[in-house]
């Protein structure tokens, strides 16, 4: 007993920690010397061991309170235990599957330890599906092609030769588990593992079936419809129930998990439910206002711009962007950034209409040419006006 550490000394906590603080120390402590994180590591479990020891005792109020009154003597199997008859507390790491839900919210999800002989459900399988930018905004049926395993019709899934039957398995008795029990300072402490002669099924298979090789299942290539919801984004997952891995021990299938990947749209881009776009107006356009196409996701729609409109000006288009996945009739909205163009090459005629409407402008265009190196300069803090005269000068 003498060399059994003090509980709160193991977690690293005052004597009146809370519960809040307990859970805490415990739950770095068990992080870092987890199993699953130190693998064959003994002294790594050693230590995982003992600050589970504490946590389970000192979380627990009326453990604390006797482990405060009498210390270890108080869990020492009746040797004295101040009176109590000993608590006689028999450790067991199953019992910590409570505490490791509460403490880890299914972090290292038991993985381990799950070798129960009961029904199991299946692994889920993970695979991915391409759809276009329109195909994600308005749903879509898929097909995936993806190898699946069956129960096998011959054997029934037992593996066993048909007119045979398994074995229970000598090892665990039918179990699939097998416990070791070790007698530690603190009691008893009992560890289950899968069993290891029969991977957990409490049955082994002499006799194996032709058709499985023993395996019990049959793998084949299946086509699975998948159905893209509207409004689906890149990067989610679909999950289609039952198309995973079979159970085991007439545990369900598991299931199939699509990975969503949506191509780039060459006008479209898009921000969770809003879409963006460019759309060009002619600088005539621009000035004058009027009505101009915009291409959405429901096609062209007509667009009416003000005169005056400046380049880069963005408009909203209210419901004419993606469905949401919740509601596919609640639609995010489109803004379009409208650019006004610079016309790049003109015909004589069409320089000549330019400068005269220059002229009626004020005549900046003559004004300029006298310090036409500062304007190259400031070529692009300019406004429009001043594009169009450089392009002229040029
Ligand atoms: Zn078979
Ligand atoms: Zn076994």
């Amino acid at each position: 007993m003498a060399d059994k550490r003090d509980y709160y000394e193991v977690l690293g906590v005052p004597k009146n920690a809370d519960d809040a603080a307990l859970k805490k120390a415990y739950r770095v402590l068990a992080k870092k010397y987890h199993p699953d994180t130190n693998p064959g590591n003994a002294e790594a479990e050693a230590k995982f061991k003992e600050a589970s020891e504490a946590y389970a005792v000192l979380s627990d109020p009326e453990k604390r309170q006797k482990y405060d009154q009498f210390g270890h003597a108080a869990f020492d199997g009746g040797a004295g235990g101040a009176g109590t008859g000993g608590f006689g507390f028999d450790f067991n790491f199953e019992d910590m599957g409570d505490i490791f839900g509460d403490i880890f919210g299914g972090m290292f999800g038991g993985g381990s330890r799950r070798s129960y002989n009961g029904p199991q459900k299946g692994a889920n399988i993970r695979t991915s599906i391409r759809v276009t930018f329109e195909e994600a905004a308005f749903g879509c049926e898929k097909e995936v092609e993806l190898t699946l395993k069956d129960e096998c019709a011959k054997c029934n899934g037992t593996g066993a030769k048909p007119g045979t039957t398994p074995d229970t398995c000598s090892k665990c008795g039918g179990k699939g588990q097998v416990v070791f029990t070790q007698q530690s300072l603190f009691g008893t402490v009992r560890n289950v593992q899968t069993c290891p002669d029969c991977k957990g099924k409490g049955k082994v298979v002499k006799d194996k079936c032709p058709d499985c090789y023993g395996t019990g299942y049959i793998s084949s290539r299946k086509k699975i419809q998948v159905t893209v919801p509207a409004g689906i984004d890149n990067g989610q997952s679909i999950r289609i129930r039952g198309k995973g891995e079979p159970g085991t021990n007439g545990g369900e299938r598991g299931d199939l998990l699509v990975e969503v990947i949506v191509s780039r749209h060459h006008i479209f881009e898009r921000q969770d439910y809003t879409v963006y776009s460019e759309s060009p107006i002619s600088f005539a356009q621009a000035a004058l206002g009027g009505d101009i196409k915009i291409k959405t996701i429901d096609g062209d729609v007509l667009f009416n711009i003000k005169p005056g409109t400046q380049t880069h000006t963005k408009v909203r288009l209210r419901n004419k962007g993606i469905p949401t996945l919740r509601n596919k009739n609640v639609r995010g909205d489109h803004i379009v950034t409208l650019v006004v163009q610079v016309p790049e090459k003109m015909s004589s005629e069409q320089k000549e209409a330019l400068k005269a409407f220059d002229e009626l402008m004020g005549g900046s265009l003559k004004a300029s040419k006298e310090d036409n190196d500062t304007i190259k300069e400031e070529k692009k803090k300019k406004g429009f006006f001043d594009k169009i005269k450089d392009t002229f000068d040029n």
